[in-house]
């Protein structure tokens, strides 16, 4: 696993961030939205320098110039449904890309704490080739991740594949590390202490999809 912690030198990302986690200022869902957006944008700006560039001749209304272009096709690919105000922001940048959606919820036992992954629904393209980008705002125990991965990637071969959270707690990056391929590149905003009890992101936001989207049954 190749890891990019994107927080460590401080930039209008961690303005972003403080934003988004803050009790206040969250209950606003638009903004928490636009700022997961903005994140998205910044995270999609970083990721484009690991791409390969393939140079071109550009003309000009003056002249040639020699210019460059992304090679390989981007994907991207979000889990549902907290992903998708992240996903827009990549869009934003990788503006030809195709666009995946797939599903995945926690599936509580007993109303206990212990849980299985659930992933029901999948709508995504071919990936051969292709710079697969995916998307999941949380990383909390990597539990998700991995079953989506699984669910997209089997009989798949993207020329590189690139995961993209905004909050990781080390637990979950240790899961990932130990369940997907070396070269996946990993892509945090910021890493957290730890989980708690309930697997949420201490001291993390929240939940990212009710904080977007509203509470759900
Ligand atoms: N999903 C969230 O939205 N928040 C967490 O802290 C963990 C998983």
């Amino acid at each position: 696993m190749i890891l990019h912690h994107l927080s460590e030198k401080n930039s209008v990302l961690n303005h972003f961030l403080s934003q988004i986690r803050d009790i206040e200022r969250q209950k606003d869902s638009m903004r928490f939205r636009k700022n997961m957006e903005r994140i998205g944008e910044i995270m999609a700006y970083e990721m484009s320098k690991q791409f390969s560039f393939v140079p071109q001749t550009t003309t000009t209304p003056l002249g040639e110039k020699a210019t460059f272009f992304v090679e390989n096709p981007i994907v991207i690919c979000s889990v549902l449904r907290a992903g998708l105000a992240l996903h827009t922001g990549f869009t934003a940048f990788f503006d030809e890309a195709e666009n995946g959606y797939i599903s995945a919820y926690r599936h509580h036992f007993d109303g206990s704490n212990k849980f299985e992954i659930v992933v029901q629904y999948k709508a995504v393209p071919a990936f051969a080739d292709k710079n697969v980008v995916l998307v999941d705002p949380m990383l909390a125990t990597g539990a998700s991740l991995v079953a989506v991965y699984n669910k997209i990637m089997a009989h798949e071969n993207p020329k590189e594949i690139h995961i993209a959270v905004v909050v990781a707690a080390p637990e979950g990056i240790a899961y990932l590390e130990k369940n997907l391929p070396n070269n996946c590149h990993l892509w945090i905003a910021a890493i957290d202490e730890k989980l708690n009890a309930a697997n949420y992101i201490v001291p993390g936001l929240g939940d990212a999809g009710d904080l977007a989207f509203g509470n759900k049954l």
